[in-house]
This record gives C-alpha cells, sequence and structure tokens, in this order.
C-alpha cells in the first residue's frame, strides 16, 4: 500500500514556523506582517476561502484586512483600492480572490498589484523569475509551491534523474508546478486536454501531478509502480450514501486505486488543500522580511 501523504501535518508545520519567524520579525524590526484580502461580490466558496485566509493570517500573528466590495463594483474602484494597497506600509501581501465579476478584467486586475505585494505569485514580474529560475526573488504560486514541498519530505528537493509528468496547464498551477519541477532537475512533461493517450504517458512518471478538474480521472493503470502521485484536484461529487442530496470531495486521483500502486499519494481532502493557505502565509512572510531589510528565513 502506498504511504499517504499527510498535508495536513506539513500544513501546521508551515504555519507554525512562519508564527515563531513572524514573532521574531516583530521583536527585531518592529514590522507585522500584514495582508490584505479583497473580494468581489457574494460567491459563497469564494467567501469562504477568504474567511480561512484571514483566520489562518491572524493564527499567524498578521495583521490582517478584508475588503468586501459588492458585485457591482467598478474595475476602476477596484484599481484604485488595489493602488491604495500597494501604497501601504502596513500591508505586505495582496490577495484578490477569483473569479472576479465578469464585468472586472482579472488580468488588469492582478498586473496592477505591485510584484513585491504579490504572494499569489500571479503579477508578470513573478511568472518570469519562476520561468527563468529565479526562484529567491519570485513569489511562487500557493498551490504549486505547497505541492513541491509535500515532494521535497518524500523525495528530497533534487529530483535529478526522475520523470515528471504535469496533468493540466493552467497559470495557476499546471505550468508554475511545471517550472518548479525543473528547477528541481527533474525531466518534465507537461499534459492537457490535447494530448494523446494520456494514460501511457502517466505511466512514464516517477513523479504524476494531477491538476485537472475532473473527479477520480487517475486510475491505476495510469500508475507506473511506485510514482509519487500528486493530487492537486478538488471536485465535489454526489455522496448518496451520506444521505439525499448529499456530497463529498474527490480529487482527479481515483485514491482508493492509486493508493494500490502508487509509492506514495496524496488524499483529497487533507493533501494539497492545506498547503495552499499555509504557503500563502509563508508569501507574506518572505514580503515582509524583505520590505523590512531581512533576509528571510528558509
Ligand atoms: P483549469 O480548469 O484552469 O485547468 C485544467 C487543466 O486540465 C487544463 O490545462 C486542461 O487542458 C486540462 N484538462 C482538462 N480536461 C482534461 C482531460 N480530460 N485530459 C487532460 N487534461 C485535461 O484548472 P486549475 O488548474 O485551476 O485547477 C485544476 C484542479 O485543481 C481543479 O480541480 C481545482 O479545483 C484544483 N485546485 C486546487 C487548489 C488547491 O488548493 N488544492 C488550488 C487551485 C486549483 P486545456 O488547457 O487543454 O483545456
Amino acid at each position: 500500500m502506498a504511504v499517504t501523504i499527510n498535508g495536513k501535518e506539513t500544513a501546521e508545520d508551515v504555519v507554525s514556523k512562519v508564527k515563531a519567524s513572524a514573532a521574531d520579525l516583530i521583536d527585531t524590526s518592529g514590522v507585522t506582517p500584514g495582508i490584505a484580502v479583497v473580494i468581489v461580490g457574494e460567491d459563497p466558496a469564494s467567501q469562504v476561502y477568504v474567511a480561512s485566509k484571514g483566520r489562518k493570517a491572524r493564527e499567524c500573528g498578521f495583521h490582517s484586512v478584508q475588503h468586501t466590495l459588492p458585485e457591482d463594483t467598478s474595475e476602476y474602484d477596484l484599481v484604485a483600492l488595489v493602488e491604495s494597497l500597494n501604497a501601504d506600509p502596513l500591508i505586505h501581501g495582496i490577495l484578490v480572490q477569483l473569479p472576479l465579476p465578469k464585468h472586472i478584467d482579472s488580468g488588469l486586475i492582478i498586473q496592477t498589484i505591485s510584484p513585491d505585494k504579490d504572494v499569489d505569485g500571479f503579477h508578470f514580474v513573478n511568472v518570469g523569475k519562476l520561468g527563468t529560475g529565479e526562484i529567491e526573488t519570485a513569489f511562487v504560486p500557493c498551490t504549486p509551491a505547497g505541492s513541491m514541498l509535500l515532494l521535497e519530505r518524500i523525495l528530497g528537493r533534487d529530483l535529478a534523474g526522475l520523470n515528471a509528468v504535469v496533468i493540466g496547464r493552467s497559470n495557476i498551477v499546471g505550468k508554475p508546478m511545471f517550472n518548479l519541477l525543473l528547477a528541481h532537475n527533474a525531466t518534465v512533461t507537461i499534459a492537457h486536454s490535447k494530448t494523446r493517450d494520456l494514460a501511457a504517458l502517466c505511466r512514464t512518471a516517477d513523479i504524476l501531478v494531477a491538476a485537472v478538474g475532473r473527479p477520480q480521472m487517475v486510475k491505476a493503470d495510469w500508475i507506473k509502480p511506485g510514482a509519487t502521485v500528486i493530487d492537486v484536484g478538488i471536485n465535489r461529487i454526489p455522496a448518496p450514501e451520506k444521505g439525499e442530496g448529499k456530497t463529498r470531495l474527490v480529487g482527479d486521483v481515483d485514491f482508493a486505486e492509486a493508493a494500490t500502486v502508487a509509492g506514495a499519494v496524496t488524499p483529497v481532502p487533507g493533501g494539497v488543500g492545506p498547503m495552499t493557505i499555509a504557503m500563502l502565509m509563508a508569501n507574506t512572510l518572505v514580503a515582509a522580511y524583505r520590505s523590512a531589510g531581512k533576509a528571510p528565513p528558509r
């Protein structure tokens, strides 16, 4: 049976280190890491994510502010808010919760965030740094950064000689994951909806990362025996066994099947999910250290 990679435990470890380093920064520099989370509209899932980010930031000892704007907020007003946060010395990390309402250009908003406060790692400057291997000075998107940390705990930092396949080429997960694996010396292939014979490609992978959004798509016969499988997917499916109308969360990997073949696999929930928010805290801490002119803790 495969080892179940415990993301919850690793995330708690990250958060407790962030908390200690935040306290140290406050003591030695008088700088309290500050994060601003901006949400536009009433999307219930986004509200839950934003509330949990605020809670986690407070748990880390951060200064945390939330800006909740109505659905009909204009693009002009949102740009003005982001610009004011860029100029606010108490704020080191800015996160605009996506998706934004359709009348707002998300790309414009993301590029308005100062690259130094872009703790989501979506600004072109940070994307470019990751793509050119300047990882030490970049902000790396939280979900791939968290996935990479889980991989490191299993396989170490140097992935030389290992074949990795990433399923999914989004800017938020797939592409940054590709770049991180490459930076750690893996030989990486990225697959997507136009890839031919995906199962055969996946079977070549010592490291398989699924970031697709298709419930339980990756089956046992897609997995090389002993491979490390990172399941980024979060999908809600009907769970009639729990009662009428009930649902449950599953990943892009069929966990029960994967566990019979893989060497190690992340569960859903409790795998990559908790890492995302932990890495957001870690990125905010780094932003605060940099703004205080200090080297961020490793
Ligand atoms: P996107 O929808 O942006 O990208 C999905 C990718 O999967 C695309 O590149 C798409 O290909 C590819 N794809 C879709 N169907 C297939 C298929 N049948 N075969 C091969 N490739 C396919 O999703 P995200 O990257 O934003 O998210 C992926 C998953 O990760 C989702 O389940 C999401 O909920 C989850 N997620 C989890 C997070 C966490 O904190 N754990 C954070 C972010 C996302 P193409 O480009 O050709 O269309």
